[in-house]
């Protein structure tokens, strides 16, 4: 099953937007089993929209429009399919009765060309809009699948999720067995690293499939297989998943797609362990990530953004001594690392206690270069583990480099000691 992706919109071309569209259809439709050939972005303009879906039409199997079902006039993609089509518009009823409610519901009059976004194409099956007010359209026609969906993500990903990807499964993808996917979880350790340990059972796959991508400092590897039953999908993913994990054992966290500091407030939460951060570069990122997770307040007790030196010793009481001076380390250093994270520690009373100093960038501080970070991990009772990082990157990527990186460590403290106490 051949698939194309066509998103619609002069902004698309102008680079205003990202086109997220695509990459969300092509990863979705990726997991079903439905190999996309091409993307295609054209401009809101009628003639290259029909060369654009001729183009499509003669290659693939489906057909997936994003964008150009508003209500104004350079919203032309219905039209455009319809023409090439040889298919009449009308108003489909639904849609229209839930256009006229939302403007009454406002006590707005409705203008006509909204009207617009009730259009359906002629023998095709109208997609509601859960989240919006233009209707999406699945048709068949020549052996060929189309499906119109609204530009908005917000629109668009309720759409693909409640309305064509059932409809797909209805009504084109009967023959094919259903496809099983699982997600293993890595950190501590690069894309490219990671795919190089794999490498030989990348090169040998047929079945199941092996995906690797890198996302928010993680990396996910999926793992795919097209079975008749559930069980039997899982037979086959479960044995590549321990193949894949004998890759690097102390890298892999989950084997669903959570990010690691989920698996840390879990295991911290049912362990009754507490955690406070003391964070520099990383300006409450830290923090961030973990009270990002429900049930976080039961283990993350708090942090301090300690920006500033002077913050630095008011806030975490680090010496003056390690700060400035001659002689001094510097903020950027070892040794405040270390003290930041006992200091926080203790001030918090938890159990454990996470630092992270270091140079974001652009431009060096205290003259050291950037992405030079030191992270710091205290717990009670143990010694104070610091790590220094030679991070790659733009400000934001350090970062988020650094966070995840720190808690790579909590998260491999958390395993050593969670085996220490079995
Ligand atoms: P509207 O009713 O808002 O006009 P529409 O279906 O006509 O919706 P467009 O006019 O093409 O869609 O785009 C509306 C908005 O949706 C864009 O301004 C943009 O924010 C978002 N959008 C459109 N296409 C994409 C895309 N391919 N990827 C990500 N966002 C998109
Ligand atoms: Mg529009």
């Amino acid at each position: 099953m051949k698939a194309e992706i066509i998103a619609v919109g002069t902004e698309l071309l102008l680079g205003q937007i990202v086109n997220t569209n695509a990459q969300y259809l092509s990863r979705e439709l990726a997991a079903m089993g439905i190999d996309v050939y091409y993307q295609t972005v054209v401009g809101d303009n009628m003639e290259r929209l029909k060369e654009a879906l001729r183009l499509s039409s003669s290659r693939a199997d489906i057909v997936i429009l994003s964008g150009g079902l508003g209500p104004t006039q350079d919203d032309l993609t219905k039209d455009a399919l319809a023409s090439l089509l040889n298919r009449s518009l009308h108003i489909d009823r639904m849609a229209m009765d839930r256009i006229e409610r939302f403007f009454q519901d406002r006590g707005v009059v409705m203008t006509e060309n909204n009207r617009r976004q009730a259009i359906a194409i002629e023998g095709g099956t109208p997609l509601p809009n859960e989240t919006g007010l233009a209707v999406g359209n699945a048709i068949t026609q020549d052996g060929t699948h189309y499906i119109v969906l609204p530009g908005p993500p917000k629109e668009l990903i309720p759409m693909f999720e409640q309305q064509a990807k059932p409809w797909l499964l209805q009504h084109v993808l009967t023959d094919e067995l259903p496809i099983y996917s699982k997600m293993l979880k890595f950190a501590g350790i690069g894309e490219s690293a990671l795919d190089e340990r794999l490498s030989d059972l990348i090169t040998e796959q047929t079945d199941p499939t092996i995906a690797l991508y890198a996302k928010d400092g993680e990396v996910t590897v999926r793992i795919s297989t097209k079975a008749a039953s559930e069980s039997e999908a899982m037979v086959r993913l479960d044995e590549l998943q321990e193949r894949i994990r004998e890759r690097g054992p102390e890298f892999m966290y989950a084997s669903e797609d959570v990010p690691i500091e989920k698996v840390i407030v879990d295991t911290m939460a049912d362990r009754g362990l507490t955690l406070s951060a003391a964070e520099s570069c990383t300006g409450g990122l830290v923090a961030e990530s973990l009270t990002s997770v429900p049930g976080s307040a039961t283990m993350f007790l708090g942090g301090i953004v300690s920006y500033t030196n002077e913050m630095k010793r008011k806030l975490v009481h680090i010496p003056q001594a390690l700060l400035e001076g001659d002689d001094a380390p510097g903020a950027v250093s070892r040794e405040v690392a270390q003290a930041l994270a006992e200091n926080v520690r203790l001030i918090t009373d938890s159990d454990f206690g996470l630092s992270v100093t270091g140079v974001a960038g652009p431009g060096y501080a205290e003259r050291k270069p950037v992405g030079l970070v030191y992270i710091g991990l205290s717990q009670r009772g143990r010694e104070t583990e610091v790590h220094e990082l030679n991070l790659q990157g733009n400000r934001e990527t350090i970062r988020l480099r650094a966070t995840k990186a720190l808690l790579y460590r909590l998260w491999r403290r958390l395993v050593s000691e969670g085996s220490e106490q079995a």
